[in-house]
């Protein structure tokens, strides 16, 4: 069959492209939130080596405050520092006022020096000169102070052990950040002239140098996103912080980045904790709002993918099924369409003259065109339905009268096939708006597919019941029943359940979808309990007119009721 094969061909080819839409849309969302991420990250990293190069910008500041008086150095002769030395005992003009600059400035509190030649720290006969900014010259002291030494004796060794590669003429050595100490080298000879030491003045250059440049360069943390503290890490003191509402704990802020003074203030170091940047708060947020719109996008993008898949397979499967019912209704016409057209013929050629035999022609010729109206009413039913054309006459009625007129001109016909028939109902039923022509064909429809589907036993049981809200008809069989799986399939157009009691039962797969049109357009509802081997019950439930059990007359109203009626009836009772 080539349309079916067509149909298979078409169906592979839809569930390779949804398969491949799937993968493209994963694909494409995992790419997407890799790369936010990756975006995410790099803006952090970004804004962190900001910060770093921010806190070595702060260090080399710091350091910076040390090297003021002595820019000028390098240029200086170390050998006439050293002859004018040996000859009068001070240093020459010039660098007499590069001292004098250097002793003014508050960092430092006294200026030492000691020539090679002497060893005042461990020989108290040997002189140590302390320079007089007054006098603008070096006189010698009496008392050697343990910070100068202990100065002379890390420059002393630092220098030893550089001097044969080194090239300037004088090396700075720092004690911590006690002192700075600045050996003058003789690059002909290779020889330490002499060690300068210069004590540093500690609450200087915590209070008015770093603690100022911290606050300067890194506070207020609110708007910078950073908090920097300094610590000794010897004391594991905080001796000055970026802004002070941040009191250091290593509980509450994580330190990102630790930082140090180059070459000097060794035991002093820079503790960095980054708080929400303003760059990566709006990062951050930004981040956020992409997921949500990317999240969203694909599950529209998911749903609609699905929608059209789902839609599409029914399509195909509706497609399917009317191109099965083409060639069954093809055939079902032609069938009685024939049978009629040969008894006829046999009729008028004058061939059959035997009364009997007139007579069973006759009613070939009635039932046949009995089954070809049904048929063709059905036909017109769902060409209604589809086309939106059902004509809807509704009225109040009472169930009761309706079903009980049902039940009397139909008992006979289901006798007749073999099948027991109860009919049941509460008492006092409201009344409902409904066609009565709509109803008709509702139950015609349910108890042709009760007597079509029972093969054992034979039995239906028609029940009415009232609730609070609405009134139930109930048709019920003890026939075949039929799967959970295909219970909700059944009122779709065209759907037959496929086993051997249908195959051997005429039918089409419409009754239940125009049945279930009907009760939808009379407002109602329709749901099916069945079971396997058991039996099927369909409940079909239309809203009451007036809720609850508010009486009202039901004998007042005729059960056809004209429009006007209506209206009255709603203007007076139900609005
Ligand atoms: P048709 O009877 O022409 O196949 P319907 O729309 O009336 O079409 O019913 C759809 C399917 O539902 C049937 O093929 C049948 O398998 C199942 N069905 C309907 N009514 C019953 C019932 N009372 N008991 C068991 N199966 C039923």
């Amino acid at each position: 069959m080539p349309f079916f094969n067509k149909m298979r061909k078409l169906n592979s080819v839809r569930w390779l492209f949804l398969s491949l839409g799937i993968v493209a849309v994963l694909a494409l969302t995992a790419m997407n939130i890799y790369s936010l991420y990756a975006l995410r990250e790099s803006t952090i990293e970004a804004a962190k080596d900001n910060k770093k190069s921010q806190l070595d910008e702060f260090t080399f500041q710091v350091r910076h405050q040390f090297g003021g008086p002595f820019r000028e150095l390098r240029k200086l002769d170390i050998e006439k520092l050293e002859s004018s030395w040996n000859v009068s005992g001070n240093f020459p003009a010039h660098f007499i006022d590069v001292l004098g600059k250097a002793s003014e400035d508050p960092l430092y509190d006294d200026i030492y020096y000691n020539p090679s030649d002497s060893d005042a720290c461990y020989d108290d006969t040997q002189p140590l000169y302390k320079f007089d900014p007054e006098l603008k010259m070096f006189t010698m002291v009496d008392e050697v102070p343990d910070l100068v030494c202990d100065g002379f004796g890390i420059s002393n060794s630092r220098v030893k052990a550089l001097i044969d590669e080194y090239r300037f003429n004088n090396k700075v050595t720092f004690d911590a950040h006690r002192s700075m100490n600045l050996a003058l080298i003789n690059l002909d000879d290779k020889v330490v002239i002499g060690h300068l030491n210069f004590t540093i003045n500690r609450d200087y250059l915590i209070n008015e140098i770093i603690d100022k440049k911290l606050k300067e360069q890194f506070g207020p943390t609110d708007k910078t996103g950073i908090v920097v503290w300094l610590r000794d890490w010897i004391q594991d003191d905080i001796l000055s912080s970026s802004d002070e509402q941040y009191t250091y704990n290593r509980d509450v802020y994580e330190i990102d980045m630790r930082q140090r003074f180059p070459e000097m203030l060794e035991n002093w170091i820079l503790h960095a904790s980054f708080l929400q940047s303003p760059t990566v708060a709006a990062t951050n947020a930004s981040l956020t709002r992409n997921l949500i719109v990317l999240g969203f996008a694909v599950i529209v993008l998911f749903g609609a993918l699905v929608f059209m898949f789902i839609n599409a397979q029914r399509e195909r499967e509706l497609a399917q099924r009317q191109a099965g019912f083409l060639a069954n209704i093809t055939h079902e016409l032609k069938t009685p369409l024939a049978v009629m057209q040969a008894a006829g013929e046999n009729i008028s050629d004058g061939r059959v003259k035997d009364g009997q035999r007139l007579k069973s022609y006759g009613e070939h010729i009635y039932n046949e065109s009995v089954r070809l109206r049904k048929m063709i009413e059905k036909l017109l039913d769902v060409a209604k339905v589809d086309s939106g054309q059902t004509v809807l006459e509704q009225a109040p009625h009472q169930l009761d009268d309706l079903v009980t007129d049902f039940v009397k001109s139909n008992k006979q016909y289901i006798q007749s096939k073999g099948f027991d028939l109860n009919f049941d109902s509460d008492s006092d039923l409201p009344l409902v708006m409904i066609d009565p022509d709509h109803l008709e064909t509702i139950l015609n429809n349910l108890i042709e597919n009760a007597i079509k589907y029972s093969s054992d036993t034979k039995q239906i049981d028609i029940q009415l019941t009232k609730n609070s809200d609405d009134v139930e008809i109930s048709v019920a069989d003890k026939g075949d029943g039929m799967a959970k799986k295909v219970q909700k399939l059944i009122f779709e157009k065209f759907y037959r359940v496929e086993n051997s009691l249908t195959a051997k039962t005429k039918g089409h797969g419409l009754g239940l979808a125009i049945v279930k049109n009907m009760v939808e357009l009379n407002g109602g509802t329709i749901r099916v309990e069945s079971t396997e081997g058991k039996g099927s019950t369909f409940t079909v439930s239309f809203p009451a007119l007036i809720k609850g059990q508010d009486q009202y007359e039901p004998t007042s109203f005729a059960p056809q009721s004209t429009d006007s009626e209506i209206k009255n009836i709603d203007s007076k009772q139900y609005v």
